[in-house]
């Protein structure tokens, strides 16, 4: 599968975008940088998006890419998170305030809904387009759950924003042809007490939490905070487990 990594950092500037993947083109991951880097025919590509939590980082573009629906002549954009997370969510961004509540309008283009809320029980796979979609509780400061991709034959595991866990790593490992976990290295191993206390990981206990993953695939630290990437870079090499990598923001074909 295709994985296009259009942000891959916890914090923005001109070079460094928000957390946001595209699988295949169709399957968008976070929310952070979607519209930003996508012309309007390649948004329209985009059939569902699996938000990770409700961190505004990971959502910025979210509202966007749904207002733009409005616009174009495609189906409807499904909306996948736990349903935690879909709570927070419709109540917090989505509540006729911040944004309208988009899935209570109807396309002028379509005249159908533009967008449709599908909330997730954690641990139980949800089929859409034959991709399997499994979220995943993690450990964040609010409620947020991973997702387990699993795509002809191949899967790729994104935890989101977390600090230690341990649930999507026995799912992980138990899952068949795992080809890369996405999980994230926030802050330098000298900032473990803000890592901590954030409910993040930094290189350290990213190495912890190698320890846990039993598949043979890279594991990609993403969500670097930018100041301290080449610091974050360097203690993920020191690691020296060859699975460990830090993602970029470019195309990987897995
Ligand atoms: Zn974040
Ligand atoms: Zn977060």
């Amino acid at each position: 599968m295709r994985l296009k990594v259009l942000g891959a950092y916890g914090a923005s500037d001109a070079e460094h975008n928000l957390t946001g993947y595209l699988i295949d083109d169709w399957l968008a991951v976070d929310a952070g940088t979607l519209t930003s880097k996508l012309s309007f025919s390649q948004q329209a590509r985009i059939q569902a998006v699996f938000i990770t939590h409700p961190h505004a980082d990971h959502i910025r573009d979210l509202p966007h890419l749904i207002h733009n629906r409005f616009s174009q002549n495609a189906g409807a954009l499904t909306v996948f998170a736990s349903k935690e997370v879909m709570e927070l969510l419709v109540g917090n961004v989505f509540n006729g305030i911040v944004w309208p509540d988009f899935a209570k309008l109807i396309s002028p283009i379509t005249k159908a809904p533009a967008v449709i809320y599908r909330p997730m029980t954690p641990g139980k796979k949800v089929m859409c387009n034959g991709v399997g979609l499994t979220a995943v509780n993690v450990h964040h400061l609010i409620p947020a759950a991973g997702v387990i991709v699993e795509m002809n034959g191949q899967a790729i595991s994104f935890t989101g924003d977390t600090g230690p866990t341990s649930e999507i790593w026995k799912r992980t490992n138990k899952t068949p042809n795992v080809v890369a976990v996405v999980t994230e290295a926030s802050f330098p191993n000298d900032q473990q007490s803000l890592a901590d206390e954030t409910a993040h990981l930094s290189p350290n206990t990213f190495g912890d939490e190698l320890k846990k993953i039993t598949v043979d695939a890279p594991v990609y630290a993403s969500h670097r905070k930018i100041p301290f990437e080449r610091d974050i870079e360097s203690q993920i090499r020191n690691l020296r487990d060859r699975r460990a990598r830090v993602l970029l923001e470019k195309n990987y074909t897995l």
